[in-house]
């Protein structure tokens, strides 16, 4: 499309805002349509037939790393070797990933020669732009993050190898490894045989593999992980790796069930800590996914259908971005085979203002930073589009607005 004049777009913006709109695109939330998918689980445990296959009563305590048959579809979902490997929890994989760092800082891991939490300085390194929900966790913490750039393999290995084995203080490193947030870029092999290998100054260095997205395909084309667990073990690095995920955007948000996987060292440290906190997990929602889904095979079949919900969204906001912005010169997108989100970068120093204009036009986005530690985007050019909630003319309809707001804040530098 010809582009306006700096005149022009702000008509087209005036426009816009006196229309009074109030679209939301902030969160990576599924809709409605995609909840609706799973409601059928909510039949499957009644007040006559609620015990395991196994014949346990689930109305009690107990089973603490959860239901055997749930243990098993988290095998096959997080792709350790046995079930022995695996910690069902609750319904949220951010509070398994929390607590990790939590009993960390307050005991250390095995190898932990102090809790993290009485060493001087503890630091993760934190590739970016990445889900702003791992950094708050550290600057939660008091651990010092250090941004790392994100390539389209994965974390700059280049900069995470130097930086590891220089600084005994560098603790850990977040990944999402597959269609990460918000890049939706999957880790080459290379990326994770160099993870599993590289030498690291802290000897109980730790990786928060955060696999949220690894079943969430928009197409046919799917993107291919090699296996973490198997290649640390390969390296004799068996500790090195956490890896964690969930149910949330795939059957309901808010009362999924979440999932870690590692070594059974590293399964059996967390679950000392955890018999601290819990006697156990809501086992009747774990029987709830299991006879729903029955094993992983299920987990991808029903997959495919949120792709079929969710990928035209998608589509429309590409679409969008390549009418509205495509050959000015002025923005780069993400085009994602999977995942929730499509990282927006719009000309260096405006990424705020582009913000700040949709939002004063009634088009809510994730904030300008949130995607970097301490919510700082040294380029201030990082934008993250969240397409799943709204409905479809809602996205159309927002696009056209954001386009309109990046060429403004392009046209007033
Ligand atoms: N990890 C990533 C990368 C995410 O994008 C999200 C959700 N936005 C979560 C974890 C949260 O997962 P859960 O609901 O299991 O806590």
């Amino acid at each position: 499309m010809a582009s306006l004049t700096k005149k022009e777009l702000q008509k087209k913006y005036e426009e816009y805002k006196a229309q009074g709109l109030a679209l939301d695109m902030t969160r990576g939330k599924p809709g409605a349509e995609q909840l609706d998918l799973s409601l059928p689980m909510l039949d499957l445990v009644t007040s006559k037939d609620y015990k395991t296959l196994a014949g346990a009563d689930t109305r009690n305590y107990g089973g603490l790393d959860g239901i055997p048959e749930m243990k098993e579809i988290f095998k096959d979902f997080l792709e350790v070797s046995s079930t022995d490997e695996v910690i069902v929890g609750g319904n949220s994989s951010l509070t398994l990933m929390h607590d990790t760092l939590a009993r960390a800082m307050s005991h250390g891991f095995p190898e932990s020669k102090k809790p993290w939490g009485q060493q001087a300085k503890v630091k993760f390194l934190c590739p970016s732009p990445g889900y702003d929900r791992h950094f708050s966790v550290c600057e939660h913490f008091g651990i010092e993050m250090v941004t790392v750039p994100m390539t389209d393999k994965g974390p700059d290995m280049d900069v995470v190898e130097k930086l590891v084995a220089e600084d005994k203080t560098i603790k850990g490193i977040w990944v999402v490894p597959k269609y990460s947030n918000p890049t939706g870029i999957t880790c080459s092999k290379k990326t994770v045989k160099r993870l599993a290998k590289m030498t690291t100054a802290a000897k109980d260095f730790r990786i928060m593999w955060d696999n949220a997205y690894t079943v969430h395909h928009l197409s046919k084309e799917q993107d291919e992980l090699e296996n973490i667990l198997e290649a640390c073990k390969k390296e004799g690095n068996d500790e090195r790796v956490l890896i964690y995920g969930s149910f949330s955007k795939i059957s309901f948000a808010g009362s999924g069930v979440a999932g870690m996987g590692a070594s059974a060292s590293n399964i059996n440290w967390m679950k000392a800590h955890l018999s601290m906190s819990t006697i156990g997990p809501d086992k009747i929602n774990q029987v709830r996914h299991a006879r729903f889904f029955k094993d992983f095979k299920g987990v991808q079949k029903h997959m495919k259908k949120h792709a079929a919900i969710i990928a035209p969204k998608f589509d429309a906001v590409i679409e969008i971005l390549e009418k509205e912005l495509g050959g000015k010169k002025i923005a780069t997108w993400t085009v994602p085979k999977g995942g929730y989100f499509i990282s927006l970068d719009v000309p260096k120093g405006t990424a705020k203002q582009v913000v700040k204009l949709a939002s004063d036009a009634g088009v809510k986005l994730t904030a300008a930073g949130a995607t970097f530690p301490y919510k700082n985007d040294p380029k201030d050019e990082n934008i993250r589009i969240a397409p799943t909630l709204p409905s479809m003319g809602e996205i159309k309809l927002a696009m056209r607005v954001l386009a309109v707001c990046v060429q403004l804040a392009a046209a007033k530098k």
